[in-house]
């Protein structure tokens, strides 16, 4: 073992192989990855690394018993389950590793595009009941169609990349983006009143903020297209589910896929009962090459903390 960090890393979450590799490379590391909340209080003490994804919470408790630490890496992008406020008091650096997801969700959007125009869910369970549904089933193409995406962070421009491959035009909404740096990433720049009343797929990709939140409500979908299709593989609460729901009961809204709920798991809602809706379990990060990506990069980020190097990554 090539130790040239000083201290002990604990790695809480199962992340990557090549990721624990990675730091196993450069300091100590203890992989406990069952480790519950009170055993976590016990020993976080010793360490000045902690590496997580979303199981392990590092809250304000965990951060005062964690004398020694340094830096907590979180595997993956959300950071809802680390207090960032006590950990910027405690001075504890948190990174993440954001782009390694970025390819998985688009990948995943574009998945539901296609899905919700060709209804391929529900061609599939019927096929599985012995029936051969074929007249119900008269789809629309992606080809012509128009995208309005809301937000072009990192996963917002790769979908656009994407969708433009398959022949849409793409414009978006992103206040926090220059005309100019929203063409470089290949969509045509639009007001929000714009995205929501002349597309026909609308996806969903900025961070859930007091601002954000129920941005998609029962006036934002009024404003919309007759037979508009919703997407949200972003954030649950952006989207207003008891919206969503009337303007699909109402026909308004043609479509819905959505990856994230108000509340995980939703169980069988009505929402996503809804035969026009299409949904999965927050997967949009799950793909093999995200999750080795994620590892790698977060170990790379917490070595970098751990020995003064430039961080990439740092969120507080
Ligand atoms: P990012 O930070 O790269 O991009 C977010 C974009 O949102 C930025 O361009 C920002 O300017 C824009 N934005 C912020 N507030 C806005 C507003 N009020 N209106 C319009 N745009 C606004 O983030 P990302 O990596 O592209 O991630 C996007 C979302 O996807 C996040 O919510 C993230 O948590 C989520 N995500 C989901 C999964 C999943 O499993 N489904 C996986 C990874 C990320």
């Amino acid at each position: 073992m090539n130790v040239s960090v000083r201290g002990r890393v604990l790695v809480a979450d199962t992340i990557a192989a090549a990721g624990v590799e990675k730091l196993r490379q450069a300091v100590g590391v203890d992989v406990r990855t069952n480790i519950d909340a009170r055993e976590l209080l016990k020993v976080i003490g010793d360490y000045r690394g902690l590496v997580v994804r979303s199981r392990t919470k590092v809250m304000a408790e965990v951060v005062a018993a964690a004398t020694k630490l340094d830096v907590v890496g979180r595997a993956g992008v959300g950071v809802d389950n680390i207090d960032l406020e006590a950990c910027k008091r405690h001075g504890i650096t948190v990174v993440n590793s954001p782009m390694a997801a970025s390819v998985a969700v688009a990948e995943l959007t574009l998945a539901f595009m296609l899905c919700l125009a060709r209804r391929v869910p529900f061609a599939d369970t019927r096929m599985k009941q012995g029936e051969w549904p074929k007249k119900q089933l008269k789809g629309v193409e992606l080809d012509g169609k128009t995208l309005g995406l809301i937000a072009v962070g990192r996963i917002g421009s790769e979908v656009a990349r994407r969708a433009i491959a398959f022949g849409m035009r793409v414009i978006a909404y992103d206040p926090y983006l220059s005309a100019d740096e929203m063409r470089v990433r290949n969509v045509e720049p639009a007001t929000l009143e714009t995205v929501l009343s002349a597309v026909d797929y609308i996806s969903v990709h900025t961070p859930l903020t007091d601002e954000t939140h129920h941005m998609i409500n029962a006036a934002a979908i009024d404003a919309m297209r007759d037979g508009v299709r919703i997407l949200c593989a972003a954030r649950g609460g952006v989207i207003d589910e008891a919206a969503l729901l009337a303007g699909l009961e109402s026909g308004k809204v043609a479509g819905a896929a959505l990856d994230v709920f108000e509340s995980e798991p939703p169980g069988a809602s009505a929402l996503v009962k809804h035969p026009h809706v299409i949904t999965t379990a927050h997967i949009g990060a799950q793909t093999r090459e995200a999750q080795d990506r994620a590892g790698v990069d977060v170990a790379a980020e917490v070595i970098s903390a751990l020995s003064g190097a430039e961080l990439r990554w740092k969120v507080v």
